[in-house]
């Protein structure tokens, strides 16, 4: 499924994301996959500054939400995307 940088967070208008990326909230985004669900990188920030922790974890009964060892990210680096996203 698409998404976009502007759904769920304050963004709008052309936007460079936390990890360089350069586009605008309103445009749809290529999805990661169409055969699983998946947690966009430039747009989760492990619910910092919302809850201690991890609220999709938490609740999946299954247990699929799983680490990506590939993007790691300091509690610093996700209070500061969290207020990239979500700034008033
Ligand atoms: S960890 Fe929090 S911000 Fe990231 S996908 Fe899960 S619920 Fe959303």
């Amino acid at each position: 499924m698409e998404w976009r940088f502007g759904d769920g967070t304050a963004l709008s208008g052309g936007l460079v994301s936390t990890s360089g990326m350069e586009t605008d909230a309103e445009k749809a985004q290529e999805p990661v996959s169409f055969d699983y669900y998946y947690i966009v990188t430039d747009k989760c920030t492990e619910c910092q500054g919302f809850h201690e922790t991890p609220q999709c974890a938490e609740v999946c009964p299954v247990d699929c939400c799983v680490t990506d060892e590939d993007h790691v990210e300091t509690e610093s680096a996700l209070l500061q995307k969290k207020a990239f996203l979500h700034a008033e």
